[in-house]
C-alpha cells in the first residue's frame, strides 16, 4: 500500500498549467481532486431548463444548438458569431467576437444545429435576452479526445462538477479521469473497514470513485456516492465514539449531594411546583452527577422551557457534595442576569456566612471582563477560595486563569456550538474534570444533534411551565409605509397599556458591517445560523472568489448584501432610536439603546431602565438574543428581519410574551414575496414551536449549512453527507463507529480510518485558527 500516491501534489501528474487551474478550486493533490465530485449529471437527452437561468450566475447548461451564423460587424470592423441553444422551449444565445472571420468558422463548424452540448459562462443580458459571451463548451461525442470517449459521452451520464470560470466541467472530468485510470484498489486506503463494506454491500473506495467519477450508467453513479456517503458519516462518528471512549475513561469527583442541604432547602421554597419535565431531566442529572465519570449531558429545552431552575438544582447539589458550580453564559448581560436571578431565586440561601444568609446556602460571584479591577480581584478570590459555590461569567471562565478551589460542574448556557474544543478546554483543566451540563433553547433536530454532539447524552425538556401566553407574529413589509406606520403606533398602544416594547436591528450604527461582532465576539454563534445562501438552482460554480471568502470563515449573512449585489443598508439601532425619538408617535416616551458595544456597566443600566419603564421602548441589536427576562416586555418589532435566521428570529422573539401577557412580534423585512427569505420569516410567522422551525430551517438551508461554518469549507471532508437527507445512513455509521470502538478503542486495526478522523479533525483546528 501505498497511500503517497494520493499526496502526490497535481503539478507532478498534470502538469503545472492544469494544476494551476486545478487551484482556482482549492484541489492541490490528487486526493484532493479525487474527492471533487460530480454534483449532478447530465445526460444528452435532459435540457437544463433555460428559463431558469439569471443574469450574472456563472452556469453549466445542458442544450442542443439551433443556429450559428457568422457576420461581419459594420461599425466595429471585425466578425461576431451568434448561436441559438435551446431547451426545447426557451433560447439562450451565444456571441463570440474576433478581429477576422477565419477564426469564428471553427464555432461555426462545432456548433451545427441538430448538436447537443454543454455551455458555461456568466449569464449576460443584452437588449433583453439572455446570453453567454465566449462561452465555454463541449459538444457531446464531437469535442471527445477520441472515438472511445465520443462514444462514452453520448451513452454514459455526464459528470458535471463544481468548476470556476476558466476551469469548466469536462477538464475537471478530463483531469480526474488522468489520475484515477493508473491507481489499483491497493493505492487507495479505504476508511471503511472490509467487514462493514461486507456488512453493506458497498464497494472499495477505488471502485466507489470510478463510480461517481466515470459511472457506465445511472445505478452506479447512486451506488458509488451512497457508499462515499456512508463513508463520510462513518469518519465522523467513528471520531465521536473514539472520544465518547476517551471521556469515559475518565474520572471525576462523585457529587452525590445530601438529603439536607441547600437543594432540600431551595426545593422547600420554590414558589411553583417543577414541571414534570423539570423532575424526569432533573433526575437524570442528579444520576450522572452521583457518579464517577463526568457527565457530559445536553440540555434542550425550548424558550421559556424552565431550564434555569434545572441548572440551579444541579448546582446546590454540586455545593451540597461540597465542591462549586461555574455557569458560563454567552454574553456579560446574561450573566448578569443569570446573577441575579439565582440571587433571587435563592433568597437567603446566596448569602451564606453573612447576615441573615442560611448556613446551608452558598455564595454567588460574577465575573466578567468588562467589571472594574476591584470587583475581578475579590471574584477571583472567591472562586480560588472556595467562599463562591456558584461562579458565574463568560467562556472567559473558562480561557482564563482563573482558579476554582474545587470545580465540580460547569454549566454552560444557551449555547449549542460548545464545539469539541471547548470541551476539551474544559477537561485538561484539571485532573478530574468537572461534570459538564451545557444547555441550549435552539432545538437542534436530532440529525443534527447526533452529528455534533454525537459524544454528548441528550435531554429534552418537552413541557412548559404553565401561564405563558401567546405570541402572534406578523410579517410587515418594509416598502409598505402606511403599515410601518401602523408598526410604530402599534408600540405606542403597548407602551400606553403599561408595557414594553423592544425594537431590534441588525447593525450598531453605520459603521456597523452587522455581523456576529457586535458582541465583541462573546455573541452566541450557533451552528444553525450560520450563512443561509439562498443561490440560485442551478449555480454549478463556485467562484474563486465566493470560494475564498467561504473558507475564511467570512460568508454573507442571509440577507446583507454579496459580493456583486448593492442592496440598502440595514437597520442601525443607533439612527432608528434617534429616528424614533423624533417620530410623533413616540412623543413623551423614553427610548433606550443598549447593543455591545457598549460597557457592562452601560449595557446593565439600559436593561434596568427598560426593566422598570423608565424607557419602555429599547432599541437593541441581538444582545438581547438570548435568555433575557423581562415579564413586562409584550411587543417586539424586529427590523430588517429578513437579514435573521430561523432561529435566531425564535430566540429574539422568546424575549416576549414572558410575563402571562399576550404578545406581538412584528417583522419588518425586505424579502420577495416567493424568496428563500420569504420562507423563513412566514415560518417564524407561522409556529411558535422550536422544534418545527428547527426542522424548517434546516429544509431551507442547502448543503453544508447545517453543520455550521466549520465544516463548510472548501476542502473538508464532509462533502457528500447531508444531515437531513442522510439521517438514516449517520444512525447506521454511528451504530457501526459505536461497535468499532467498543471491539477497538484505538482503532488500531483500522489505520485508514484513523487516518480519515485525524484529517477531519485537523482540517476543522486549522479552520479555527484562520478563526
Ligand atoms: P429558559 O428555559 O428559556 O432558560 P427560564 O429558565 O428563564 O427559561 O424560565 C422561564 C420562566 O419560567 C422563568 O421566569 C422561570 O422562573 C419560570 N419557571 C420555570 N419553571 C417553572 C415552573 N415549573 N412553574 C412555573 N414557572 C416556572
Ligand atoms: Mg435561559
Amino acid at each position: 500500500m501505498s497511500p503517497s500516491r494520493l499526496d502526490e501534489p497535481l503539478g507532478k501528474v498534470l502538469g503545472t498549467r492544469t494544476a494551476q487551474s486545478l487551484g482556482k478550486l482549492g484541489l492541490e493533490t490528487v486526493g484532493d481532486l479525487l474527492r471533487h465530485y460530480p454534483r449532478r449529471y447530465g445526460s444528452p437527452g435532459e435540457m437544463t431548463p433555460i428559463a431558469e437561468l439569471k443574469v450574472g450566475e456563472h452556469v453549466t447548461v445542458m442544450a442542443q444548438v439551433r443556429s450559428a451564423t457568422v457576420r461581419p460587424m459594420r461599425n466595429r470592423g471585425g466578425a461576431m458569431l451568434e448561436a441559438v441553444v435551446t431547451d426545447g422551449r426557451d433560447s439562450l444565445r451565444l456571441t463570440f467576437f474576433a478581429k477576422r472571420q477565419g477564426v469564428l468558422r471553427m464555432h461555426e463548424d462545432k456548433l451545427r444545429a441538430g448538436r447537443t452540448g454543454l455551455f458555461t459562462g456568466t449569464v449576460g443580458e443584452y437588449r433583453g435576452e439572455r446570453q453567454l459571451t465566449h462561452p465555454d463548451y463541449l459538444i457531446v461525442g464531437v469535442d471527445a479526445a477520441d472515438a472511445d470517449e465520443a462514444v462514452l459521452e453520448a451513452s454514459r451520464p455526464i459528470p458535471i462538477y463544481p468548476a470556476a470560470a476558466g476551469v469548466p466541467t469536462w477538464r475537471i472530468g478530463r483531469s480526474v479521469r488522468t489520475v484515477l485510470d493508473p491507481l489499483a484498489e491497493d493505492d487507495v486506503p479505504d476508511p471503511v473497514p472490509p467487514v462493514l463494506r461486507e456488512k453493506h454491500a458497498h464497494p472499495g473506495l477505488r471502485e466507489a470513485w470510478r463510480q461517481v467519477h466515470v459511472p457506465e450508467n445511472d445505478s452506479e453513479w447512486r451506488a458509488g456516492r451512497a457508499r462515499l456517503i456512508y463513508e463520510e458519516a462513518l469518519v465522523l462518528q467513528a471520531a465521536l465514539a473514539r472520544r465518547r471512549a476517551s471521556h469515559d475513561a475518565l474520572k471525576a469527583t462523585a457529587r452525590p449531594g445530601r438529603g439536607d442541604g441547600a437543594l432540600a432547602a431551595f426545593d422547600a421554597q420554590l414558589p411553583w411546583p417543577l414541571t414534570g419535565a423539570q423532575v424526569a431531566v432533573g433526575e437524570e442529572i442528579a444520576a450522572d452527577l452521583a457518579r464517577e465519570t463526568p457527565m457530559l449531558r445536553l440540555l434542550q429545552g425550548d424558550v421559556g422551557a424552565g431550564k434555569t431552575v434545572v441548572a440551579l438544582r444541579a448546582m446546590l447539589q454540586v455545593v451540597d457534595s461540597g465542591g462549586q458550580a461555574a455557569l458560563l453564559a454567552p454574553t456579560e448581560v446574561l450573566a448578569a442576569q443569570h446573577l441575579r436571578t439565582l440571587e433571587a431565586m435563592l433568597g437567603s440561601l446566596a448569602h451564606a456566612g453573612r447576615l441573615g444568609g442560611d448556613a446551608n446556602g452558598t455564595r454567588l460571584t460574577l465575573l466578567t471582563g468588562s467589571q472594574g479591577s476591584r470587583a475581578r480581584k475579590q471574584a477571583l478570590a472567591d472562586a480560588a477560595s472556595g467562599a463562591a459555590g456558584i461562579v458565574i461569567g463568560t467562556h472567559a471562565l473558562l480561557s482564563e486563569t482563573v482558579q476554582f478551589a474545587d470545580l465540580g460542574l460547569v454549566v454552560v448556557d444557551e449555547q449549542h456550538r460548545f464545539g469539541v474544543e471547548q470541551r476539551d478546554a474544559l477537561r485538561s483543566r484539571s485532573e478530574h474534570p468537572p461534570h459538564t451540563l451545557v444547555m441550549t433553547a435552539t432545538p437542534i433536530p436530532r440529525t443534527v444533534a447526533m452529528t455534533v454532539f454525537g459524544d454528548l447524552e441528550t435531554s429534552v425538556l418537552a413541557e412548559r411551565p404553565a401561564g405563558r401566553a401567546e405570541v402572534v407574529t406578523h410579517v410587515v413589509p418594509a416598502d409598505n409605509r402606511a403599515w410601518l406606520e401602523r408598526v410604530w403606533s402599534r408600540v405606542r398602544e403597548e407602551v400606553d397599556a403599561g408595557r414594553r416594547a423592544y425594537i431590534v436591528c441588525p447593525r450598531i450604527d453605520e459603521a456597523d458591517t452587522a455581523d456576529a461582532a457586535d458582541d465583541g465576539g462573546e455573541a452566541p454563534d450557533d451552528v444553525l445560523d450560520g450563512a443561509v445562501h439562498d443561490g440560485p438552482v442551478h449555480d454549478d460554480t463556485v467562484q474563486a472568489g465566493e470560494l475564498a471568502l467561504d473558507m475564511a470563515g467570512g460568508g454573507s449573512g442571509p440577507g446583507s448584501a454579496g459580493p456583486r449585489g448593492t442592496k440598502p443598508p440595514l437597520a442601525a439601532a443607533t439612527q432608528v432610536a434617534q429616528m424614533l425619538r423624533e417620530r410623533p408617535e413616540m412623543a413623551g416616551i423614553g427610548i433606550g439603546l443598549i447593543h455591545g458595544r457598549l460597557s457592562g456597566d452601560d449595557k446593565d443600566a439600559a436593561m434596568a431602565a427598560f426593566a422598570s419603564g423608565e424607557t419602555p421602548v429599547l432599541v437593541s441589536t441581538t444582545v438581547i438574543e438570548v435568555g433575557v427576562d423581562v415579564p413586562e416586555a409584550s411587543a417586539m418589532v424586529v427590523l430588517d428581519a429578513q437579514h435573521f435566521g430561523i432561529s435566531q428570529l425564535h430566540q429574539l422573539r422568546g424575549r416576549i410574551g414572558r410575563g402571562g401577557l399576550p404578545g406581538v412580534c412584528l417583522l419588518v423585512a425586505r424579502a420577495e414575496e416567493g424568496s428563500v427569505a420569504r420562507e423563513r420569516l412566514d415560518a417564524v410567522a407561522a409556529t411558535t414551536d422550536g422544534f418545527v422551525l428547527a426542522d424548517k430551517d434546516v429544509e431551507l438551508r442547502r448543503e453544508g449549512d447545517v453543520l455550521g461554518s466549520a465544516q463548510s469549507g472548501g476542502r473538508n471532508s464532509l462533502r457528500l453527507l447531508r444531515v437531513v437527507r442522510d439521517a438514516k445512513v449517520i444512525a447506521t455509521a454511528r451504530e457501526d463507529a459505536r461497535e468499532l470502538v467498543g471491539e477497538d478503542p484505538e482503532l488500531a486495526e483500522h489505520p485508514a480510518l484513523v487516518a480519515a478522523i485525524e484529517d477531519w479533525l485537523g482540517e476543522r483546528e486549522e479552520f479555527l485558527e484562520r478563526g
